[in-house]
């Protein structure tokens, strides 16, 4: 093989975890969004969430074999969705600790085969930001995973810019991963089914992404590195009218949140943000965003094991891009970006 197939957006779960979830379902957690997704992937005894929990638990065997079985050489590892948003504090630090050891005593059983990303509790910006630099100093961890909003709070109020900083600091990136959307999203998708990651994480996630921009989280950490799956969660094909309407919407001063960037919204596109092609084996797509965003910005992902496809790796093996560009695809763009070897 000409290159490495690194795949970015690959999930696990911890036992603790799941206990801690199960919890919240048994105790009613008022969330729609996270009953939407653990009340199926936890409870339901059909056939895929039944293989889905095998799967996310096992950190060594069975997962190999099936990185084996698809021709994935790397996994970058984080701790699924929603990780610890929906928790209290004190369960959140712990478990963002807990699941860290954990997954770095995998990575040390399987140290060719498998890089991670840190957890932090969000709920504790201070305890995130040391657990990170534990993570990334100490533990070797390569960046940070964050699962979207914590109990319908959004990362672009400076309460939580320490994990910024943090992220910055250290130099390494922050992956915003979907969650089911929040209490003021949600309705009208649940009604339909259409909640989950047919489409309500993307609109939830590309909301979250937005508003980071336009509240200027890239101006105060211009080296901030942020990470979005599923080619961007949309954000690509709207970059023109973004623009437009940003600018036209900061000249008539129709809303106070509305503030002057240095940038435009599609420059934080391409000079602080990455895209993976998780869930997303689609070659218009996927050329689409290397086109307005760069060869050396969008990355593969399998998503794993929520979408575990051999077919999609083999779909990706033939994007017709050049062979440098194909390298950069699958394994270039993350080693560089998750400073990894
Ligand atoms: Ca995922």
């Amino acid at each position: 093989m000409a290159y490495k197939r690194i795949a970015t957006e690959e999930a696990f779960a911890t036992a603790d975890q799941f206990r801690l979830f199960r919890r919240l379902l048994d105790e009613g957690f008022d969330d729609p969004g996270f009953q939407s997704l653990w009340g199926f992937y936890l409870i339901s005894e059909a056939e895929r969430p039944k293989k889905i929990r095998e799967q996310l638990l096992d950190l060594d065997a069975r997962r190999i074999a099936d990185m084996n079985a698809t021709g994935i050489d790397v996994q970058i590892l984080s701790l699924t969705s929603p990780g610890v948003n929906p928790l209290d504090a004190d369960a959140a630090r712990a478990l963002s600790v807990s699941a860290n050891d954990e997954v770095a005593a995998a990575i040390a059983r399987h140290p060719t085969r498998f890089a991670g990303l840190a957890a932090f509790a969000p709920q504790d910006p201070a305890h995130a930001a040391k657990e990170l630099e534990r993570a990334v100093n100490r533990l070797g961890l390569k960046g940070a995973i964050f699962n979207g909003h914590v109990r319908d709070e959004y990362l672009d109020d400076p309460k939580f810019w320490a994990i910024f900083e943090a992220c910055e600091a250290l130099d390494v990136p922050i992956y915003l991963h979907p969650t089911g959307p929040s209490r003021g999203l949600i309705q009208p998708m649940l009604e339909r089914g259409l909640d989950g990651a047919i489409f309500g994480f993307g609109v939830d996630t590309a909301l979250h992404a937005l508003r980071l921009i336009v509240a200027g989280v890239f101006d105060r950490f211009p080296k901030l590195k942020l990470v979005l799956g599923h080619l961007g969660e949309a954000l690509p094909f709207w970059l023109f009218r973004l623009d437009y309407m940003h600018r036209a919407g900061l000249a008539a001063k129709r809303y106070d949140s509305i503030k002057p960037l240095k940038r435009t919204i599609s420059d934080y596109m391409r000079e602080n943000v990455y895209v993976t092609t998780s869930g997303m084996a689609w070659a218009p797509a996927i050329q689409f965003c290397q086109q307005v965003l760069g060869v050396d910005r969008v990355l593969y992902a399998m998503d794993y094991p929520y979408q575990f496809v051999a077919e999609e790796v083999t779909a990706q093996d033939a994007l017709a891009i050049s062979p440098e560009d194909k390298r950069k695809f699958f394994q270039g763009n993350a080693e560089r970006l998750f400073k990894l070897g």
